[in-house]
């Protein structure tokens, strides 16, 4: 299927390592121009060198995703070096841990896993809308998980609300600009073989591998595939969804 991306210009944010990159390199071996946004300067810039080796048209602008500074200047950037956007890809994130139950968790926690996933979102989403309205065309992928999906997960509701939180502001934006041809979704990944699930035992992801009805963990480029789709005219009236992609399974025991 030709999904009509040639030309096409993206902006994804947490790109430089894990499903960021994956994305990245989806993306981009479509057509697609990338802009990386990373935290991390030297991995975004070996990033960009990797994709550019598979013949990827990649830049970075490397800085936090919660920084409006940073966003401003990302979305500047990428009109000058590309003249239009048209993919978001909200992607940046961090790790459940510290995780503790509700009653003792600090507000510090609370806050900045709220900051990172939800106000990052927020933050690139309402920069991006101008841009792709003035294209008449764009793609905005927004980043929850099973964790919410999967019904809220004891120990770590501070992810979890967040990762409910970009749902609620994917389902309002998705009805704000469908009128202009933007489409506004969110992807809902199982546990994905990244770094960011390092945090776990091996122990641990062995059972979370066994509790799964496919018996292993997603991999980076499968969740890419599904963005890539989404970026694509022909996904076009798929508006306001979280789509789930967990194996067949949610409910996961952490015990
Ligand atoms: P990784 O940790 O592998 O990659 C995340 C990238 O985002 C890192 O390069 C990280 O940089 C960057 N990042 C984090 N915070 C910021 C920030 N404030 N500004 C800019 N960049 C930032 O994670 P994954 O690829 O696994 O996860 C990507 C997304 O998918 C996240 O939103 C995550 O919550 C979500 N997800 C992951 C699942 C999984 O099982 N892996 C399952 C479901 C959802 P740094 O190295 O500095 O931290």
């Amino acid at each position: 299927m030709d999904l009509g991306l040639a030309g096409r210009v993206a902006i994804i944010t947490g790109g430089a390592r894990g499903i960021g990159l994956a994305h990245a390199r989806a993306l981009g071996m479509e057509g697609v121009s990338i802009v990386l946004n990373d935290r991390d300067i030297d991995a975004a810039a070996h990033a960009v060198e990797v994709l550019s080796a598979a013949g990827i048209d990649a830049r970075c602008h490397a800085g936090d995703a919660t920084d409006p500074a940073v966003v401003g200047k990302t979305v500047t950037f990428t009109l000058e070096e590309f003249g239009r956007l048209d993919i978001l890809v909200n992607n940046a994130g961090i790790g459940v841990k510290p995780a503790a139950q509700v009653e003792e968790m600090p507000l510090d926690d609370w806050q900045r896993m709220l900051h990172v996933h939800l106000d990052s979102t927020f933050l690139w989403s309402r920069a991006a809308v101008d841009p792709m309205r003035r294209n008449g065309y764009g793609r905005i992928i927004n980043t929850s998980s099973m964790n919410f999906t999967g019904g809220g997960r004891p120990g770590v509701a501070h992810y979890s609300t967040a990762k409910a939180g970009i749902v609620g502001l994917t389902q309002t934006m998705a009805k704000e600009v469908g009128r202009f041809g933007l489409t506004v979704n969110a992807i809902a990944p199982g546990y994905v073989a990244t770094e960011l699930i390092s945090q776990f035992s091996p122990d641990m992801i062995e059972r979370l591998q066994k509790q799964n009805p496919i018996g292993r963990l997603c991999q980076p480029e499968e969740v890419a595939a599904l963005v890539t789709f989404l970026s694509s005219n022909q996904a076009g009236f798929i508006n306001g969804e979280l789509i789930c992609m967990d194996g067949g399974r949610r409910d996961f025991y952490w015990g």
